[in-house]
């Protein structure tokens, strides 16, 4: 594609660091790259402690091992997201309890969550989806004493209420895949303030080892460990976290602005009161989804339709109706995205947009 959906922008600073890295020897998941990593992204998103990992799918396996989630238990996700959530609950033997999403925020309905609860309910997993945190306060007032898990692979930079995503609920965890709005490309962490969470997540991080003496097991582990080479691209990364933060805004704000001919009815993501929204990939909701995507697609410009519902996905079937979770599964689509795009592609995207548009209103 001549304009790709999504680009890394990395600096001398990551650089520098890998190649350090590389030349002090230390490149498996012992080196201080790692520590420095872990430092700076829990001063970044304001949590006590950060523990890194290969990525943020394993980082949503092992916060639910560490809350002791497993068989006969149900943890409730969303309808609409990236699946991997859902894929960790099923891994470890318990059941996703699906949920739809709020026409607004397009995380969970709150509602919806309360009447999924039941005696099983051992945790919650709210995705901050595309940039858009979950009503983390209206979550505990619904589920007081449940354990709240917050996805925020999509998310860095966001705010709610104040507060930075990534700092929500009792664990928190990102993915810093190499299309992530911060990426050391593939890598993930899980956050928290509790210590003896962040001391068990640890332990089965690294093989159930404790460092009472060598090669002690105390419990099952296995190995999730973030390698020095990921880790020092990262610290690079969350030591430029605001700039590659803004840098995808400005790229949003422009799109609204050259989009925002509201005579064409296009609908633009919401944003609720209690958030501020950052940009993962820029995302447009029309009827008329696939031949936009079509026109862009054969012009090279790599424009996609969101995910599938989950419901509707082979392995996570479900006949319940999520009418909105399925709406928006179906008129969603995203723009090519990435922090440093040049003004120049994203006119040429817009406008393609505007011309498929213009036709379908005049046709
Ligand atoms: C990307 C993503 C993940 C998985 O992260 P990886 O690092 O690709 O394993 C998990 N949850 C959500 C919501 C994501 O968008």
């Amino acid at each position: 594609m001549r304009i790709p959906l999504s680009n890394v922008n990395l600096s001398e600073l990551e650089e520098y660091y890998v190649l350090d890295a590389v030349r002090t020897g230390w490149i498996s998941g012992t080196g201080n790259y790692v520590t420095k990593f872990e430092d700076a992204l829990a001063e970044k998103v304001d949590r006590r402690y950060a523990i890194a990992v290969s990525n943020g799918t394993v980082a949503l396996e092992l916060a639910l091992l560490a809350l002791g989630i497993g068989p006969g238990d149900e943890v409730i996700c969303p309808a609409l997201t990236f699946a991997a959530p859902v894929a960790m609950v099923k891994k470890i033997g318990a059941k996703p309890v699906l949920v739809d999403i709020d026409p607004i925020s397009w995380t969970l309905d709150i509602d919806e969550v309360q009447a999924a609860l039941s005696r099983r309910t051992q945790a919650i997993i709210a995705v901050d989806l595309l940039g858009h945190p979950a009503n983390y306060w209206a979550l505990e007032h619904a589920a007081p004493g449940i354990p709240i898990i917050e996805d925020a692979a999509q998310a860095h930079g966001a705010i709610y209420n104040s507060k930075p995503v990534g700092s929500l609920g009792h664990i928190s965890t990102f993915s810093f895949m190499a299309n992530k709005p911060v990426t050391c490309g593939e890598g993930g962490a899980v956050l928290t303030d509790d210590y003896d969470l962040a001391q068990r997540l640890r332990l089965i991080a690294n093989h159930g080892m404790t460092s009472v003496k060598p090669y002690w097991h105390e419990v099952v582990g296995s190995n999730y460990r973030m390698t020095n080479l990921q880790a020092a691209i990262g610290l690079g990364q969350v030591q430029r976290w605001d700039e590659l933060v803004k840098a995808r805004k400005i790229v949003a704000e422009e799109y609204n602005r050259l989009l925002q001919v509201r005579l064409f009815d296009i609908n633009f993501r919401p944003v609720e009161d209690y958030a501020y929204e950052s940009t993962w990939l820029y995302v447009l909701r029309h009827s008329e989804r696939e031949r936009i995507i079509n026109h862009l697609r054969s012009t090279g410009i790599d424009a996609r339709p969101i995910w599938t519902a989950i419901p509707d996905n082979p392995a996570y079937q479900s006949s319940l109706p999520f009418p909105v979770a399925r709406r928006i599964a179906n008129e969603a689509f995203w723009l090519p995205t990435w922090a440093g795009m040049p003004e120049g592609a994203i006119k040429e995207v817009a406008d393609a947009v505007l011309e498929v548009i213009a036709e379908t209103v005049t046709a």
